[in-house]
């Protein structure tokens, strides 16, 4: 797998920060996979470096999103999901009928960000966690 240096990668480059060929694979992993847990990470790597076990990857992603590399989202009861710091911000819509994990503008949250820091004055991630909910097609299909 050849591994082309991602903006971010060439970005903390200029900062004077090198990341290993290891992490870098496991940064390249999470690029290419989209919305994958830690264990989908290590599968995607061990393709090419074999002896990357699991605790390896946990440690580069936390490494990783100290760095600003990468950011996580809770998708429910299962491991955490990480994406690339470079992508839009977006909220995470899980269907309960179809498990499909659809995107919303982070603005569709903007009037209960809104509503909790004038109400509660509180500040919310929304970009953490998930909502879960119904999708448009498994409505429309309950309704047939
Ligand atoms: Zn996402
Ligand atoms: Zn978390
Ligand atoms: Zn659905």
């Amino acid at each position: 797998m050849e591994t082309a240096p991602t903006d971010l990668t060439k970005e903390l480059r200029a900062k004077g920060y090198r990341l290993t060929p290891q992490r870098q694979f496991v940064l390249q992993a999470v690029a290419n996979l989209d919305h994958a847990t830690p264990d989908a990470i290590c599968e995607e790597v061990r393709r090419t470096a074999r002896g990357v076990n699991l605790s390896t990857v946990y440690r580069t992603l936390e490494l990783l999103e100290e760095l600003g590399l990468v950011t996580h989202t809770h998708l429910g009861h299962g491991a955490q999901i990480y994406h690339t710091a470079d992508q839009p911000a977006h909220v995470h819509l899980v269907c309960r009928g179809c498990g499909r994990i659809l995107e919303a503008a982070d603005s569709a949250a903007e009037p209960l960000v809104q509503r909790l820091l004038e109400d509660y004055g509180f500040q919310t991630d929304v970009r953490h966690l998930a909502v879960f909910g119904m999708c448009a097609e498994c409505r429309s299909r309950e309704q047939e």
